[in-house]
């Protein structure tokens, strides 16, 4: 298979106005090393900007801006109301110049441009708002006391936060940190992922202009075991947000112990797609093929274990795959559903799963070849051979062309749920269809997973769907549809999917204190 022909675009004109360096204290300066890395289109492999590496010094550079502007710069001891008002000029700036960001995005990350445009950039825009709204209405209580006290509490920001984010939604996995951490009064360094810096960048920018002071929002690009690993253990940093993979996330945890530092984790997942009987089906496979599909799988919360209840499962099988065959996959500047992974490391461990689920269809095939046989499967395009029990390859399960990292949307049906692709976090457009018979049964299943991100159930029963969506060790159901973000509404993990909430007031309390305040009422001398 040929690889998809790119569209016509100018690298160089959409990153025109990006300056490829660290943002430190208001100044875009070089690495203190000097040394540069490269950031490639994942559409043709093609170096696309040689882009400043933070390291050690550079961190301690920046997060050495960014105390000074929390202890001692005008930023923490201006009103919520001024600080609201940056932050809303800021969500205007960026709307003015939004399709300029989508542009930026789709080109780094491979995201097609519609998704930049329909929803990355425009929920950066109102998360900002979002927050800018909160600014002013950080508040503590009064407090009923015993004694004859009077004793309140004031929410105080945090300190210095650090943020390290990951490169599936670049633009947005900041506004997820920055806005709450901004709007609470906190100092900010970003680490931004060394795949995908390029929006963060111009939106430091824009930062600046909308009147952010100096050494409050700081930007590395670098890498994560020198520039993050760093950023956790500098004792200027009073708070970790991070973002990314459960492996890193416990490094995380690990790095900041020595400081006891405030830490909070959005992690992997590995979210429960239910799909109870009678629905209606055509919209169901619709929402549960974008639960996964969307953004080529490389999402946390993708529903990557999709439950179908036995009543339903021929013909949604039937018709998921016919779905996944449609769906286009391409140049994410032209009109398609999917463009490439970010970059080969991604494309090598989706590959490696496809195989391994086709694999283990394969050994399925051999020990229980005496069963009975119905399905086909497929690898690398080719039929193979006729499958039994174990994960059956419906369709798709390769990579397209040699030049850029697509893959084809892929669907496993007959899977089990020892197999890895039912239990560990693929992030690449692999759906893996399972059968259920009971309630209890789907919950225990779903269950089962370390993970505890989102999940997902389509059903009409209104019963049914508040037994389910309580049953869920999990900190986001969506009920009759899948990934509806909302500013509003909290996101975060059960179990080893993380703790702490992004998104809605939640947010707020990562990035303050609580601090108590107490005196004794007493009659006045005079
Ligand atoms: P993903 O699997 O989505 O790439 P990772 O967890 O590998 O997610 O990376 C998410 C972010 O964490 C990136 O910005 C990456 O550079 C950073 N990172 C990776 N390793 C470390 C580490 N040891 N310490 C701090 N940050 C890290």
């Amino acid at each position: 298979v040929e690889s998809p022909t790119a569209q016509d675009v100018n690298p160089a004109q959409i990153l025109r106005n990006v300056r490829p360096k660290l943002l430190i204290d208001g100044d875009f300066v070089d690495a203190a090393s000097g040394k540069t890395f490269p950031v490639l289109d994942p559409r043709t492999e093609d170096v696309i900007a040689q882009v400043a590496e933070a390291d050690a010094a550079d961190v301690d550079r920046a997060v050495g801006a960014a105390r000074r502007a929390f202890d001692s710069g005008p930023w923490r001891k201006m009103s919520g109301r001024q600080r609201g008002r940056v932050l809303s000029r800021l969500a205007d700036l960026l709307e003015e110049r939004a399709e300029e960001f989508a542009r930026i995005e789709t080109l780094d990350n491979g995201k097609p441009l519609a998704l930049s445009r329909g929803f990355d950039i425009p929920f950066v825009v109102s998360h900002f708002r979002y927050f800018a709204g909160w600014a002013d209405k950080i508040s503590g209580k009064t407090l009923q006391t015993n004694s004859n006290t009077f004793a309140y509490t004031l929410h105080e920001a945090v300190g210095v936060a650090a943020a390290i984010i990951p490169w599936n939604l670049p633009l947005l996995m900041m506004a997820l940190k920055a806005a709450p951490a901004l709007a609470c009064g906190c100092t900010v360094v970003l680490k931004v992922a060394e795949q995908t810096p390029m929006s963060a960048l111009l939106f430091g920018e824009l930062a600046l202009e909308a009147g952010v002071p100096p050494g409050v929002f700081n930007i590395l690009p670098g890498y994560g075991p020198t520039a993050g690993a760093a950023l956790v253990a500098h004792p200027g940093v009073d708070k970790v947000s991070f973002t990314g993979s459960t492996e890193v996330g416990r490094e995380i945890m690990r790095g900041a112990a020595d400081g006891v530092k405030h830490v909070s984790l959005e992690l992997g997942g590995k979210s429960a797609a239910i799909v109870c009987p009678g629905v209606d089906l055509e919209s169901v496979v619709e929402e549960a093929h974008d639960a996964l599909f969307m953004n080529q799988g490389q999402a946390c919360a993708a529903g990557s274990r999709t439950f179908v209840h036995e009543s339903l499962y021929d013909e949604f099988v039937e018709r998921a795959v016919e779905r996944a065959q449609r769906a286009t996959v391409g140049d994410p500047f032209g009109d398609v559903q999917l463009g490439p992974l970010v970059d080969s490391a991604q494309l090598e461990k989706v590959l490696g799963y496809m195989r391994e689920g086709a694999a283990q269809a394969g050994a399925g095939y051999l020990c229980l070849v005496a069963e009975y046989s119905y399905l086909i499967y497929r690898l690398n395009g080719s039929l193979i051979g006729v499958a039994t029990q174990g994960a059956v390859v419906r369709c798709g399960g390769s990579r397209i062309g040699s030049k850029g990292y697509y893959v084809e949307p892929t669907v496993f049906s007959d899977v089990r749920d020892e197999m890895s692709i039912a239990k560990e976090e693929i992030f690449g457009p692999v759906q893996s269809i399972m059968k259920w018979s009971s309630v209890e049964e789907v919950l225990d299943r779903a269950n089962a997973s370390p993970y505890g991100l989102g999940a997902g159930v389509w059903t009409k029963d209104l019963d049914l769907a508040n037994r389910i969506s309580r049953g869920l060790r999990v900190g986001t159901v969506w009920v009759n549809c899948y990934n509806q973000f909302d500013d509003a509404a909290p996101f975060g993990g059960y179990k080893m999917s993380g703790f702490g909430r992004d998104m809605s007031e939640y947010a707020l309390q990562n990035f303050t204190e609580v601090k108590a305040v107490v005196t004794p009422l007493q009659d006045p001398a005079w």
